[in-house]
């Protein structure tokens, strides 16, 4: 009995209470309702629990919430097994925790099917909204992986309500992963156990941060509270007063949804091995998933209810369960607290079958993947039974809730909802806009010359986007080989330079036979280079298109294409380097002739005893005035020793070449002026047999020395041709690669002439 003055003080303290909440009330409302804020608003935490694993890890966050009630409102969801009577009717736990329960949903469709865990999620989905309406949290924490949790992300996901998800990342196999990882792309904020789990959801694209590693939430009551001097009275309460520390055995083996049958069967073998092993043991039923129907049904029918070693329960409260495990001889099955919780007291585990794949272990993890002789288990209990490891802090260190807490206040609700998902950065992708098709149309070009073999990535616009280089080797084979392999290069370059290539296109020395892609007969330049199927391999090769045509063919259809003989009907291509060679343009085609011998300008003969010819004639322009020819003439003056220049000496530690013709002509050496003199007008007077023939309105001289005869021959032509000629331009071309381009344009031309 207190006096009246203690009940007046008594009186006093409960009016203030009452005065305070009041208080608090008004001024939660008001900031509420007016946005008039006293102070931050509490955080209107939801907590959701399914059943006895996931309150494990909620509930050490739930005390931590509830002890600042300055700062959180706590709401408790109950749904899933925890309301299910041959499931322990586990929601009592959170009631002798003193938590006050929100809200009951039933959500379970009984079955223990496939069908049943789908309808489940429905029916939960079905009853959420209407309890998440009410209570309105700003933040709904669910854990892991089942069903139940992924219908809860689900609704808060759709009704706006910011999720915080306990354990994504980690990866364990079976449909839970997908389950997982689903929840984790609904969750706007993660609390992960493990450092792997955190790279994980970063490598899932979830924003680093809003990821929180804490550590596993169980491991806190865990490392603090498992040395319990009352241990052995827990032990001996489920197993008996004989029972001795590390001579038991707790089994826990639960359905595998994605391969029932199996599980079903590994679960009959640990039965047996169990048996026959003979020490106390622990079982814990199954949990609701499909098949667990099945499973108690095989205990049942091996008498294990009824046998003297074995206790078979539905629920052990979590803190009495710790301590069971802490001192186990060895805990066998597939549930995760064996391959979590049992590492941090170094608890030897049999891990049966594939449902925690993936998951990361202690040393104290004996993994039987496929559990599926009775021999295998047996064996492994052998393995394993009464050792002791190393406690494992994989999964947490004691501190998550602290950390989970102090995460939960920097939470800010004005944030926008909407997540971001931190995508890694990616090329851009191909355009399938006709304009951009246009542009990225390409072709693979092929420049067979005397010397090397070139191979380019030439774009719609003429631009030569990659070029590849080799000497020209000199047997057929290798050279086939080496044009394969530049080919097959420069496809996979392309694709990387976001060049579609249309086809390939080849240019080289000697006639061609342009309609079946064959080279007929070469000049000695190339070797080996006659009766050439180039079109067919190459082809093959590929999977292209492949136009093959003569050099000079070539530079003039890059003139037409990229150079000065755009928009011009009637032209000539004259291509001056080691030898002469040409194309002509007539009425904007290509003239082939009969036997693709026309335009083979270099042999015009101007002179009927003139100098040999590489053709093996006399007086052909080549043998005056290609670059062989001027250099034959330089090394005989050289010779002779008549190159020299007055007053210089001509630099001769290197080989003769035209070059040195032309420098000495330039400095005033007449006989250098002599014999350029007649090559200019060897060259001119066969240009001017082709203007006689063909008759042009335009000339172009290409190759290194057609900077050199530009001026010459069109003197030439004014001196000596008809007066209806005299007046047809000769330009130097302005093309870099004529050869490449115009082995280029023989694709694109043909390739492209779909209209768009
Ligand atoms: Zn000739």
């Amino acid at each position: 009995m207190c006096s009246s003055s203690e009940k007046q003080q008594i009186f006093c303290v409960v009016l203030c209470v009452f005065m305070l909440q009041y208080l608090n009330m008004w001024r939660a409302q008001v900031s509420m309702t007016c946005g008039w804020v006293f102070c931050k608003r509490k955080l209107r935490v939801c907590v959701a629990t399914c059943n006895r694993a996931d309150y494990s890890k909620l509930a050490p966050i739930m005390f931590g919430i509830k002890s600042h009630p300055d700062e959180f409102e706590l709401e408790v969801v109950v749904l899933g097994s925890h309301l299910i009577d041959d499931y322990g009717n586990t929601f009592r736990m959170i009631e002798q925790d003193d938590f006050d329960i929100g809200s009951k949903l039933h959500t379970i469709v009984r079955g223990e099917d496939e069908a049943a865990m789908v309808e489940s999620v429905g029916l939960a989905l079905v009853k959420l909204p209407d309890v998440l309406q009410r209570l309105c949290p700003d933040l709904l924490i669910v854990h892991g992986d089942r069903f139940d949790a992924l219908a809860l992300a689900t609704a808060a996901a759709l009704m706006n309500i910011r999720i915080l998800h306990l354990e994504g990342g980690e990866v364990s196999g079976t449909i839970d992963d997908s389950i997982r990882h689903a929840i984790s792309k609904l969750a706007h904020y993660h609390a992960c156990c493990t450092r792997r789990a955190e790279k994980y959801l970063i490598a899932m694209c979830e924003d680093h941060s809003r990821i929180l590693l804490a550590g596993c939430p169980s491991y806190d009551k865990l490392l603090s509270t498992h040395h319990r001097e009352d241990y052995m009275d827990i032990i001996k309460s489920w197993l008996g007063d004989k029972v001795q520390e590390h001579d038991y055995i707790v089994a826990l083996q639960h359905p595998v949804t994605t391969d029932i049958q199996h599980s079903i069967k590994i679960y009959g073998l640990m039965l047996d091995a169990l048996i026959c092993f003979n020490k106390k043991t622990l079982i814990l039923f199954p949990n609701i998933d499909a098949g667990s129907k099945e499973m108690v049904r095989a205990m049942r029918k091996k008498g294990i209810e009824q046998h003297p070693n074995f206790r078979a329960v539905k629920h052990i409260p979590f803190e009495q369960f710790i301590q069971l495990v802490c001192h186990a001889g060895c805990m066998i099955g597939n549930s995760s607290c064996g391959v979590r919780e049992a590492g941090a007291f170094g608890t030897p585990v049999i891990n049966l079958g594939t449902r925690q794949t993936g998951r990361e272990t202690g040393e104290n993890v004996l993994h039987v993947r496929d559990a599926d002789t009775y021999n295998k288990i047996y064996h492994a209990l052998e393995l394993q039974f009464g050792k002791r490891y190393p406690c494992s802090k994989i999964y947490g260190d004691g501190n998550a809730v602290p950390r989970i807490l102090k995460f939960l206040r920097t939470i800010n609700l004005d944030e926008p909802l909407q997540k971001t998902f931190c995508f890694p950065p990616v090329k851009d992708s191909i355009s399938q806009d006709i304009d951009h098709i246009l542009e990225t149309q390409s072709a693979l070009s092929v420049d067979l010359g005397g010397t090397n073999l070139r191979v380019a990535i030439v774009c719609m616009m003429g631009k030569i986007v990659k070029k590849y280089t080799q000497p020209n080797p000199k047997t057929f084979e290798a050279r086939m080989q080496l044009i394969l392999k530049m080919c097959s290069e420069a496809m996979l370059d392309a694709v990387r330079l976001n060049c579609r290539i249309l086809g390939v296109g080849v240019s080289t020395g000697g006639r061609v036979n342009a309609q079946e892609g064959v080279v007929l007969h070469s000049t000695q330049l190339i070797q080996e280079w006659s009766s050439v199927d180039l079109r067919t391999p190459i082809s093959d090769a590929l999977h292209l298109p492949v136009w093959v045509d003569n050099d000079g063919n070539c530079a003039a259809l890059a003139e037409r294409k990229f150079g000065h003989g755009r928009g011009v009907e009637n032209f000539v291509t004259v291509i001056t380097g080691t030898g002469i060679g040409g194309g002509i343009i007539h009425n904007s085609e290509l003239v082939h002739g009969s036997t693709f011998c026309a335009a083979e300008l270099g042999h015009i003969m101007v002179s009927l005893d003139g100098p040999e010819c590489s053709c093996g004639s006399r007086g052909c322009i080549e043998a005056y005035a290609s670059g062989q020819a001027l250099q034959r003439e330089a090394k005989r003056l050289h010779d002779e020793d008549l190159l020299k220049v007055e007053g210089r000496d001509m630099k001769l530690l290197e080989p003769v070449t035209a070059a040195h013709l032309i420098n000495a002509a330039k400095l005033g050496n007449s006989k250098a002026e002599a014999a350029l003199n007649k090559a200019s007008t060897a060259l001119g007077v066969g240009i001017i047999n082709i203007l006689h023939i063909v008759n042009p309105s335009l000339v172009i001289l290409s190759g290194v020395l057609a900077s050199y005869y530009q001026a010459p021959v069109q003197q030439v032509i004014t001196e000596r041709a008809l007066f209806s000629a005299q007046s047809i331009k000769v330009l130097t071309s302005d093309l870099e690669e004529p050869a490449l381009l115009g082995a280029a344009s023989l694709v694109l031309d043909y390739a492209t002439r779909r209209t768009y």
